[in-house]
């Protein structure tokens, strides 16, 4: 099964690697990408020896691609090379581990070549759930979620038509007992210090705000074709069930590990297969208990937006989706408050009218228009 890692140099991208160099012959690889990064993706060129390596928002330049011909890797420049190494007839399985809306077309493209699609990309599902479904659905491919909630969900459906609730797990961040008071003031820096897991920084804040989990709601009403209502969350702060799915009979089913994103990288990989992950084995005993809380909608005004970006529906999570790209780039960049993010989205989404999310261009002019009323929105607060 060859394999395309878009977004390889990431934290997603490092975890995909580490579990496959355990797999050599089973995965080889194909192709790995980075944005601009040059160096660090030489570096993993010279370890895995891809085939492609693609840098996607660089220029030609023929000094760098010498470089990693001398790894036996032919590398290619641009955002459309991202599209062909993912739809290329050699490449079976695509990694989809890039972060935010620009992983859209990528990803879309390789469902619609029939790739088997390793979904990390929660943004593309968010902006354009029906599509992405339905291109997957139409070229007899699956999205296989790497999420560790959908895919502790996936690992534990067994008869859909019986599903009462799917029940997602939220750690609740770094701010979850802090007072609220203090959250106007926090940086950066603790915004992006989660207390179980190591991911990249847009995926930090985002859990910070819990914005995160509000768009892993609407990642799981694609992923799994439910009634927005049918989908909880609840705040479990050990980060050891990574979700559950209650059944019509009273069963709730759920799925247990460390937090350590090789293991549902790995399912994900071997699927319906099971294959080691290099994750350390969970002691209960250990652990003594787990506990949950229902999470505090003042303290996390983001996870409500999102419900009513999904209900509103069409190009409304779109939207929702770009404004938070939007905000969390200004908060990192010490443009804008971290409570300034939830405002930057609701007023985005009280000034653009959603419409209905009929293809790519419709979604792509919506990410635009509210990336434009979002950037105002900042500035306006700055000033
Ligand atoms: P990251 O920031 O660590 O890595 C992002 C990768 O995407 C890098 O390889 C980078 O070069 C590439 N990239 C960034 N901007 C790009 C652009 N404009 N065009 C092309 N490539 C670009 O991010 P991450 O934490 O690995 O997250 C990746 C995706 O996986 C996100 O959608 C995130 O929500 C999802 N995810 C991550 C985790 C985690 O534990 N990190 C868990 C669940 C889901
Ligand atoms: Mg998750």
């Amino acid at each position: 099964m060859n394999l395309a890692i878009l977004g390889a140099t990431g934290s997603i991208g490092s975890s995909t690697l580490d579990v496959v160099s355990r797999h050599r012959d089973r995965y080889p690889l194909f192709a790995l990408t980075a944005n601009g990064s040059a160096e660090p993706l030489l570096e993993l060129c010279r370890v895995h020896q891809p085939a492609y390596a693609v840098l996607s928002g660089a220029r030609p330049d023929l000094e760098l691609a010498k470089k990693f011909k001398r790894c036996g890797t032919e590398l290619l420049f641009g955002p459309q090379a991202l599209e062909q190494v993912a739809t290329d007839s050699r490449c079976d399985v695509v990694m989809a581990a890039i972060v935010g809306a620009a992983g859209l077309a990528s990803t879309l493209a390789a469902a619609r070549a029939g790739k088997r699609v390793l979904l990390a990309n929660k943004e593309a599902l968010v902006m354009a759930g029906p599509l992405l479904t339905r291109a997957a659905r139409d070229a007899g491919t699956r999205l296989l979620p790497v999420d560790s909630e959908h895919n502790a969900v996936f690992q534990c459906l067994s008869d859909a038509k019986s599903v009462r609730r799917i029940v997602l797990t939220a750690s609740g961040g770094p701010f979850r007992a802090a007072p609220v008071e203090s959250l106007d003031a926090v940086t950066p820096a603790q915004a992006c210090a989660h207390p179980n897991w190591v991911m990249g920084r847009k995926i930090s804040v985002d859990s910070a705000t819990m914005m995160n989990k509000g768009l892993e709601v609407i990642e799981a009403r694609w992923l799994f074709e439910v009634a927005p209502r049918a989908i909880d969350v609840v705040i479990h702060p050990q980060s050891i069930i990574h979700s559950l799915v209650e059944y019509v009979d009273g069963s709730l089913i759920a799925q247990l590990s460390t937090p350590d994103m090789r293991v549902p990288i790995a399912y994900a990989l071997a699927w319906p297969e099971r294959i080691a992950s290099g994750a350390p084995r969970l002691d209960l005993a250990a652990l003594k208990s787990l506990s949950f809380e229902p999470p505090d909608e003042r303290r996390f005004p983001c996870l409500p937006l999102a419900y009513a970006a999904l209900e509103q529906g069409g190009t409304a999570p779109a939207l929702l989706n770009a404004a938070n790209e939007v905000a969390v780039d200004a908060f990192l960049a010490g443009r804008l408050r971290f409570t300034g993010i939830a405002s930057v989205i609701e007023q985005t989404l009280d000034k653009l009218a959603a419409s209905p999310a009929a293809d790519l261009d419709t979604i792509l002019a919506a990410d635009a228009a509210a990336r434009r009323a979002a950037a105002a929105l900042v500035l306006a607060r700055a000033a």
